[in-house]
């Protein structure tokens, strides 16, 4: 331990931590043995499947494992060494509950958690940090990255000649929803907004007046010229970016981005924001096409940011033309009263 501390030798510190833990309690008398005692239990078997999960699933995303595991960067170091010595004292704290018996402190499975959270996003943050230094200054997020990808898996996925039905679009807006969710939380940002909070920069992304963030595009005929049969839907350039929401007070239904493709194009905010930036995924991928000459470029920027969602949405609203969407029809979503976020 020390000065040659790297994110692989700091993980494998806290799995170590872990697994004492878990070895503590296995050894223990489970005839004396409760609700906390087991769920003490489950809460150490569930940091450690996530730890594993997510130094597995990240390493790949940053070039490569041993370029995670070998990193140094000074902020990472310094979150997970944090994260060690809090793990150190919950061992110890389940060290002497062994030599002392009785019942187990059932606030100890709170902290866990807590700590399982933590280091969640600790390890995003550090591979976020070995993400963008391979980038120029104004990077897309990983976490934005993770996203986009799960909107291209079904295009590859996807045979030519297949039109999704209906179900399969309805799946397809699922799981851009949970990848989303992998990457950070919605919650309700001050009286009337929702706010998507990335675990990986820490940028927020704020929708205005929403009573919920909707989980369906509100169109899935909409499809960018020249087309095929793939799921366009669900490319970036996808031309059917808009969801139908209801303001907050529930009287009025309007357009909002659906979230994902938000999600998809954030940047990191810059040093001291904490509002994260967004690049138009329509003007990109025109921008990634060869140009016609007579093409009128000052519509399409694909360098430009917008500051916020709100801003972007004005952006798709002007640039990208009046979309041919279908008039919604009132929902059951306008009346219902409740205030689930999703
Ligand atoms: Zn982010
Ligand atoms: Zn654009």
């Amino acid at each position: 331990m020390g000065v040659f501390d790297s994110v692989g030798t700091l993980l494998a510190d806290i799995a170590n931590l872990i697994t004492d833990g878990q070895r503590i309690l296995s050894f223990s008398d489970k005839r004396h043995w409760g609700q906390d005692e087991r769920e003490q239990e489950r809460a150490l078997d569930a940091v450690l499947d996530e730890a594993r999960k997510d130094f597995q699933e990240l390493g790949p995303l940053v070039n490569g494992r041993s370029q995670y595991e070998h990193d140094r960067r000074h902020d990472s170091i310094e979150e997970l060494r944090a994260i060690r010595a809090k793990f150190q004292a919950l061992t110890e704290k389940l060290k002497d509950w062994s030599r002392s018996g009785g019942p187990i402190d059932p606030t100890w499975v709170r902290e866990t958690q807590s700590l399982k959270r933590e280091l969640h996003r600790a390890q995003c943050r550090a591979a976020m940090r070995v993400f963008t230094s391979a980038r120029e200054a104004s990077q897309l997020c990983l976490g934005a990255y993770i996203v986009q990808r799960q909107q291209r898996a079904p295009l590859r996925n996807s045979r030519t000649g297949d039109k999704p039905d209906e179900g399969s679009y309805q799946r397809y807006y699922a799981e851009e929803l949970l990848a989303c969710k992998s990457v950070g939380t919605f919650q309700r940002f001050g009286e009337q907004d929702i706010a998507f909070v990335c675990d990986f920069c820490d940028g927020h992304l704020v929708w205005e007046d929403l009573e919920r963030m909707p989980t369906v595009r509100t169109s899935t005929q909409a499809s960018p010229p020249g087309s095929s049969n793939a799921p366009v839907s669900l490319l970036p350039n996808a031309s059917n970016w808009q969801a139908t929401g209801v303001t907050h007070c529930g009287q009025h239904q309007k357009q909002v981005i659906f979230a994902p493709v938000a999600i998809a194009n954030h940047i990191v905010p810059r040093h001291g924001d904490w509002e994260a930036r967004l690049r138009c995924p329509l003007c990109e991928a025109i921008g990634e096409q060869p140009q016609d000459e007579d093409d009128d470029e000052e519509a399409y920027r694909p360098d430009e940011e917008f500051d916020d969602v709100k801003s972007l949405q004005e952006h798709l609203e002007w640039q990208h033309g009046p979309s041919k969407l279908p008039i919604p029809l009132p929902t059951s979503a306008a009346t219902e009263s409740n205030c689930r976020i999703m």
